[in-house]
């Protein structure tokens, strides 16, 4: 296997331009290692953790941007991430155990486009956009249209992700991230949803909703119907039961070897009710009535 450790950004996109059909990015290597042990070794590796300026989380006019080797773990006991995108920092809370979240960095949870990814569905309900250098440019893409099935997302082979702009949801907004998994830690999802609500300004009815569903579905998915059913109504017992149901039929899940595909829709319709009650009580002060 060859193994190439660039140390710029333009050294390592040479290389991919070069050789990226058969090499691999590697960051923290808790995917790439995996795979190499139990599925199949690359002709090589691209070891991108030395090149400077890729890791670090600032914030940026209304939003933060994040570089693509920030572990998990910094994420986590980011003060800015969890006051400024507690939905993010959920994610990032419930990930594996400290010892991985210590090595993983969520360009790899991202650029790994597994639909379980913890980090994929607060991005998408953040409506938050990937940086990616390629050797002939760069390109910005929301990461609404980032993922393209199992595996397959618009980095491709010869791209590699520098940075995540987030910008900060609507003020008065509240999110939240639950995750449903076999073991209640070192597990990935059967079922992530991440829920952003924000109220009117009388705190009377639903002003913007994003509801993201993980795992349910080749690739996170926003409950786009879902969505447009809450928009500028008060969120009743009736409301809140109509839209976990219609979260649940917007998801297509699989079965494989942590559910069948029936529990997994019953699991998005109880943890979008949860999620949405949760969040509409955080953000009026009321409880679902
Ligand atoms: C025990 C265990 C528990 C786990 N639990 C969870 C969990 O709870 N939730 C969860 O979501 N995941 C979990 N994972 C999976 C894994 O830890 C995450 O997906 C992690 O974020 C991957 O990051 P990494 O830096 O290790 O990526 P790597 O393994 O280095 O890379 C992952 C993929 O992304 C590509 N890549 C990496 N960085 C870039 C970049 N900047 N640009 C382009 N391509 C890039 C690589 O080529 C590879 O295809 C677990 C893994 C293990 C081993």
């Amino acid at each position: 296997m060859e193994y190439f450790e660039p140390k710029t950004v333009s050294e390592a996109l040479s290389v991919l331009a070069k050789h990226g059909a058969e090499t691999k990015v590697i960051a923290g290597g808790t995917d790439v290692m995996v795979d190499i042990k139990f599925k199949e070794e690359p002709g090589g590796l691209v070891n991108i953790k030395k090149i400077p300026g890729l890791s670090g989380i600032k914030e940026n006019g209304a939003g933060m941007r994040i570089g693509a080797l920030t572990t998990i773990r910094e994420l986590e006991t980011s003060a800015l991430v969890r006051e400024k995108v507690p939905v993010l920092w959920e994610a990032s809370h419930q990930f594996a155990s400290l010892q991985v979240r210590n090595t993983a960095t969520i360009g790899g949870n991202i650029c790994r486009a597994s639909p379980s990814g913890e980090t994929l569905a607060p991005l998408i309900v953040l409506e938050a956009k990937a940086k990616l250098a390629f050797a002939d440019g760069e390109k910005t893409v929301p990461f609404t249209s980032f993922f393209q099935g199992p595996g397959k997302s618009s980095a491709g082979a010869t791209g590699l992700l520098t940075e995540i702009e987030v910008p900060y949801p609507a003020t008065g907004s509240k999110g939240v991230y639950l995750k449903h998994a076999v073991r209640g830690a070192m597990d990935i999802a059967m079922v992530g949803v991440a829920v952003l609500l924000t109220p009117d300004a009388g705190k009377n009815n639903v002003q913007d909703v994003r509801i993201g569903l993980g795992a349910v579905a080749p690739t996170p998915v926003r409950a786009t119907k879902t969505e447009a059913l809450l928009r500028g109504k008060p969120l009743t017992p009736a409301l809140l039961k109509e839209a976990a149901a219609m979260a649940a039929s917007e998801s297509s899940p699989i079965t494989d070897q942590r559910s069948s595909a029936e529990n997994r829709r019953w699991i998005v319709e109880a943890l979008t009710r949860r999620g949405l009650a949760q969040t509409w009580k955080a953000a009026t002060g009321k409880e679902v009535a």
